[in-house]
């Protein structure tokens, strides 16, 4: 007992064991003028879109004396309306859920699907928040790897759920960092195999290229299945942080047990259910940044590079024996990349032509 009553303790602040000499995650948040490091959407909204969503957020505001409706009625009805269009059936509210962005939607799967004495599965390499959400669930966290190329390695994935029992598998399609999708066989597999839920994170789904599926198409056949989407990506709103869900209405239910009362804001409701009525025209950038995705994917082979083919908005190239130096020299020119995945491969986000050009101008003059 110390002189002020409080209690010695040795380690302070009391973390928990797994926490310490954990560093917060983040990339770094620089102040340049080529940003191409967190997979943002660069274009911003349009002076209507802003209009619609300011307006949204003052009649939202005229009520915030009171709770926001926990169950986010309207705003389900209109994502599942919105979902319904990439199904191709009639994706229904019950079966949608959301959250303040995908990061939290996973949280909460593991939350109501992990905890202790339960496994999650991956495969590496792949999102870095994965372990992050399991070790914050006191969930063990098992990765698996991919196929050289980054493609999806049957093999070791029956055998780590054969091994493993996982109560979660995550799985990104497309994958970050690699931008790799994976095909539906993959994804039914995985389903019948699984012991518990199969998470396609699908953040970057509406960057795929011509003839790649959505995991949503196969939500009718699989009551496992569950397909998150992020609105921070193509719908260019990573602010607003709103991401969400489908499945089957049981396990959105179930999602309800773990949610913390009133997690989504009246005010972050009305701006998604605002964002949502002008989903057209923020979508409608997504096929230059497609367009502008492939035309870095060339010019980077051309360039003698070896790059991940990409379903994504952004493209992981190499490799570099010392990536730290190239991605300094890219930031001493004013574009910031970001250094993940695999040792010696960098990932860049796909930006508006003139970033790609300034990107381009910046690595012909790096030392490679
Ligand atoms: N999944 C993947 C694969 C991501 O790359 C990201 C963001 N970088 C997210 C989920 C989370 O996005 P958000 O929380 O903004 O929806």
């Amino acid at each position: 007992m110390k002189a002020d009553g409080t209690q010695e303790v040795e380690n302070w602040p009391p973390l928990r064991a797994e926490l310490h000499g954990v560093e917060p995650y983040g990339a770094p948040q620089l102040d340049v003028p080529v940003r191409l490091n967190v997979n943002e959407n660069p274009y911003p909204p349009s002076r209507a879109v802003v209009e619609d969503i300011a307006g949204a957020v003052t009649l939202a505001a005229s009520t915030l004396n009171r709770y926001p409706d926990r169950e986010f009625t309207t705003l389900r009805t209109d994502l599942a309306a919105y979902l319904s269009r990439d199904a191709g059936f009639a994706v229904t509210p019950e079966q949608v859920w959301a959250a303040n962005g995908s990061n939290e939607v996973m949280l909460q799967i593991l939350q109501a699907f992990g905890g202790p004495g339960r496994t999650a599965i991956s495969f590496a390499p792949t999102y870095s928040m994965y372990p992050e959400y399991a070790r914050d669930a006191m969930t063990t966290w098992v990765a698996g790897r991919r196929h050289a190329d980054f493609r999806f390695d049957h093999d070791e994935a029956r055998r780590l759920i054969d091994e493993h029992r996982p109560t979660v598998i995550l799985l990104p399609s497309p994958n970050n960092p690699t931008g790799t999708a994976l095909p539906h066989e993959v994804i039914s597999e995985l389903c019948a195999l699984a012991p518990g839920v199969v998470v396609i994170d699908e953040a970057y789904a509406e960057f795929r290229r011509a003839g790649t599926p959505s995991a949503l198409e196969l939500l009718p056949g699989h009551r496992n299945l569950v397909v998150t989407r992020t609105m921070s990506k193509a719908f260019a709103l990573a602010g607003a942080r709103l991401g969400y869900l489908a499945t089957s209405a049981v396990l959105c239910d179930a999602l309800r047990l773990v949610r913390l009362p009133y997690h989504l804001s009246a005010v972050t409701q009305a701006v998604a259910s605002a964002a949502l009525r002008h989903a057209d025209e923020l979508l409608s950038r997504v096929d230059d940044l497609r367009a502008e995705r492939d035309r870095t994917v060339e010019w980077l082979a051309a360039e003698g590079f070896e790059v991940a083919p990409s379903d994504a908005n952004f493209v992981l190239f190499g490799r570099f024996g010392d990536r730290e130096a190239l991605w300094q020299q890219l930031l001493d020119r004013g574009v910031l990349v970001r250094v993940t995945g695999p040792d010696g491969w960098l990932r860049v986000s796909i930006g508006t032509a003139a970033e790609m050009t300034a990107f381009k101008d910046a690595m012909r003059e790096v030392d490679r």
